[in-house]
Formats: C-alpha cells, sequence, structure tokens
C-alpha cells in the first residue's frame, strides 16, 4: 500500500488502522490527510472489467471524480471519506448510454452523502430518540444530510422488517396531528395503527377518513386480517365503520383511555359552569372551585385524607348544589366500572351508572356523558373480555409529541412516519445490519 503526503501528517504507520476503518477488501487507502481538526481518508476501488449495462460491450474509465462523503469520526475528529471514484463510459458509438460512474453500497448509498456506516449510525441515533440536529451536530454535517440518511437507511429498516406488522391479533386506531409548524393554523392528521399487544406503533396512515383507512386495511393480507379478533379505538364513528367493514369478526373495543377522559372533560365543564354561576367570572386563583381543579380530577384513591378532606370542604365552599360534588361520584364510578375484574358485574355497574347520569336531575353536562356512553355501551363493556387498551398508543403518542416538539414539526409525512415507526415502532435493528440499501 502506497500513502500519499498529507498536509500536515501522515500516519504511513497505520496502515492496518485505515484499512479496518473501511474494511473491504478490494479499496485501497491512498492517503489519510489532517487539515486542522478535520481528518480526511481518501480510498479508491480496484474494479474487475466493466461492461456497458445496455450494449455489453467493455468501457472505458472516462475520469475519475473524488466524492466526499461524511464518516463516523475518528478519536473525535471529524471525518470525510474521499472516495476517487470511476466514471465510466461505453466505447459503442451505437450505444445511447454516455457514462455512469461506479458505485458500491457497502461504501455509500446512491444519493447518500454519508457513508453506510455512519448512515447505519446515525439512523440507530435518531431512531432510539436523539434529534437529527444534535446527530449532525457530532457527525459535524448539516441537518439535510443527517435526515435524508435516515429517511434513506430507515424507510429501508421499516421495508425489510415485515415481521412486526404480523404478530398481533389487536389493534388500535387512533388519530394523531403531525404537522405542527409554528404559526401553522391547521393540523393535519394521521391515523396511527398500533399493535396495542405488543405496545408498538406498527403503521401510520396519512388519513383519519373512513374511505382511506377502510381501504388500507383491506388491502392487507387475509391471514392477517383475519387473525385480528379485538380492535381498539376511541369512539370515533369512522374507525368503528373501519372496524364494521374491513375486519368485521374483530371484537370493538371503546378505549378506556378515552371514556375516562371524556368523563373528565364532563367534570371539568361542570366545575367551570357552577363556578361562573356562583361568582359570575372565570377561575381565578382563590376561588374554591378553581383550586380544586386539579384534585378533582384524579382518582379518589389517590388522594390522601388531607388532600380528601381539603377537596370536601372546598366543594361546600364553592359548590352548594352539590353539582360538581355529584360528577365526581360519577366519574369515580366510572374507574370502579374499570377496576372491576368480572364481566358481567361490570356491565351491571355500567348499566346502573348510567341510568344515574341520564336522570334528569343530572347537570347537563353529565346527562350528554350518559348519552355517549350508552351509544358505545357494547364496545365500552367489550374491554372487560379483551383486555387490550389503546392506552399505550396513547403512552407512544407522548412519544411522538415529544419527537415534535425537538426542533420543529414534521412538514413532510414521509419524515413524520420513518421517525415515529423506528422511535416508537420497536423494528428490528438487526435487519438493519443485514439489509442492503443501494
Ligand atoms: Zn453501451
Amino acid at each position: 500500500m502506497r500513502l500519499k503526503s498529507g498536509s500536515t501528517f501522515v500516519l504511513s504507520n497505520h496502515t492496518e488502522i485505515l484499512e479496518a476503518l473501511v474494511g473491504l477488501k478490494d479499496v485501497r487507502v491512498l492517503a489519510f490527510e489532517r487539515r486542522g481538526p478535520h481528518v480526511s481518508l481518501v480510498i479508491e476501488q480496484t474494479p474487475d472489467e466493466v461492461f456497458c449495462p445496455s450494449c455489453h460491450t467493455r468501457a472505458h474509465v472516462k475520469e475519475r471524480p473524488v466524492i466526499s462523503y461524511v464518516d463516523l469520526p475518528v478519536y473525535g475528529s471529524a471525518m470525510t471519506l474521499s472516495w476517487k471514484k470511476h466514471r465510466m463510459r461505453c466505447v459503442n458509438s451505437a450505444c445511447s448510454v454516455g457514462s455512469w460512474v461506479l458505485g458500491d453500497h457497502r461504501i455509500a448509498a446512491k444519493n447518500c452523502l454519508l457513508t453506510t456506516w455512519a448512515a447505519t449510525w446515525a439512523t440507530r441515533q435518531v431512531g432510539g430518540g436523539r434529534t437529527v440536529s444534535e446527530v449532525a451536530k457530532e457527525l459535524s454535517c448539516d441537518w439535510h444530510t443527517v435526515n435524508d440518511a435516515v429517511a434513506t437507511y430507515g424507510g429501508a429498516l421499516l421495508e425489510a422488517d415485515r415481521k412486526r406488522l404480523s404478530v398481533t391479533s389487536a389493534i388500535g386506531l387512533d388519530e394523531t396531528s403531525f404537522v405542527t409548524r409554528v404559526g401553522h393554523a391547521h393540523p393535519r392528521y394521521a391515523t396511527t395503527v398500533c399493535d396495542v399487544e405488543h405496545h408498538q406503533i406498527i403503521e401510520i396512515l396519512p388519513w383519519r377518513n373512513y374511505v382511506d383507512v377502510a381501504a388500507c386495511v383491506n388491502q392487507q393480507p387475509q391471514s392477517w386480517k383475519e387473525r385480528i379478533v379485538y380492535g381498539a379505538f376511541d369512539m370515533s364513528p369512522a374507525y368503528a365503520a373501519v372496524y364494521a367493514v374491513a375486519l368485521p369478526q374483530a371484537a370493538q373495543v371503546v378505549d378506556p383511555y378515552h371514556v375516562i377522559s371524556l368523563a373528565n372533560r364532563a367534570l371539568d365543564a361542570v366545575r367551570r359552569r357552577v363556578q361562573r354561576e356562583q361568582l359570575g367570572h372565570r377561575g381565578r386563583r382563590d376561588d374554591p372551585l378553581y383550586r380544586v381543579r386539579r384534585v378533582l380530577l384524579m382518582g379518589e384513591e389517590k388522594l390522601d385524607e388531607h388532600a380528601a378532606q381539603r377537596l370536601r370542604s372546598l366543594l361546600e365552599l364553592g359548590d352548594p348544589d352539590g353539582e360538581v360534588a355529584i360528577s365526581y361520584r360519577i366519574e369515580e364510578r366510572l374507574r370502579d366500572f374499570y377496576r372491576s375484574r368480572d364481566p358481567d358485574e361490570a356491565r351491571t355497574m355500567l348499566r346502573e351508572l348510567l341510568k344515574h347520569c341520564l336522570s334528569r336531575a343530572m347537570p347537563p353536562e353529565i346527562q350528554k356523558l350518559g348519552q355517549t356512553i350508552e351509544t358505545w355501551f357494547d364496545k365500552v363493556c367489550n374491554f372487560h373480555v379483551a383486555r387490550v387498551s389503546n392506552g399505550p398508543t396513547e403512552a407512544l403518542n407522548n412519544l411522538i409529541k415529544r419527537i415534535k416538539r425537538v426542533g420543529f414539526g414534521f412538514r413532510n409525512f414521509a419524515n413524520y412516519r420513518i421517525r415515529v415507526l423506528l422511535y416508537a415502532g420497536k423494528p428490528n435493528w438487526r435487519v438493519l445490519g443485514s439489509s442492503v440499501v443501494r
């Protein structure tokens, strides 16, 4: 091996390290240069005879362009891999193929400015929750270079790792917004498809309407569709229709998380109304009902004796007709319903509770809650048979929100999908090591 002199020093006695950096037998290291903090490794490949891809005539070397790729840092220094490539040309005058540059996916994928090692590493980092800008900073390159590499390699991993799609017997459909560009008034909505059995997001669809989501579920292999026993959702009629049409054998399960948050919203609406009626204004810091707003939304079992006593006395002050107190009780009974371990007993409990909710003596907000739950009664009760919950999807949605907060929102659905699936989809990372990204 011959080493050319770099501008400041040559590592001529470290050829083994250099070879290990590239690790490919048919690659020659031409030089190793250091300019200030920047290290550059110059390589070339020694191709065998090359033939024209079209007419199969033996091709000639036209020129030797040097293309630079961002590589993993060496000993803390940013590193560039300068690849002295071969631009070939077809010598057959009757052939329309002009010239082409030889590539090698083991060194770098086509149109990717990161080496394969750096791109694989960056994809894992971003998949683990680091931001693209952090990774770009570590590689001393710009945001787009890393983002494009993550899209290329992450996309290839998700495409190759099909197994994660086909292990579940219970899915959940959930709506998420995905564009949070600052000042952008209209977020776009996507549907998260979750494996609620193994708590991972398996796909993200760029729609939330019945027609597109149903068409997409319907396109899945028959064996996949037959395996789905439960379909969890958030009481949206669109998703109920998707299940009814595309997965008719799956039992529909309304997610407890959504029922409890609906009850929370009803309770909060009662509290705000009573407060306005009592004091003639919106909640202020010292108003009794304003002071209990957070405690009210906690389960009773989470309150210690002091907190429970405080809640009682503040309600006495701010809630003379007991409307907030009764709404709080209703929500507690709803939690009891979910705590029950016996499907029949739970069903009776919910039936009784709805009878109370729908009574005309109840605050209107609670009557409305009762009507909604009644509409979905069987599917709400199905939780006690299925014991699956979209709750994990909610947890994963929180992760999505975290990703979205970092840097800026996703303008591009494809980027959003890849980033979320790498982060919350539990892909099999070994597949990335073994798949070929060209
Ligand atoms: Zn040719």
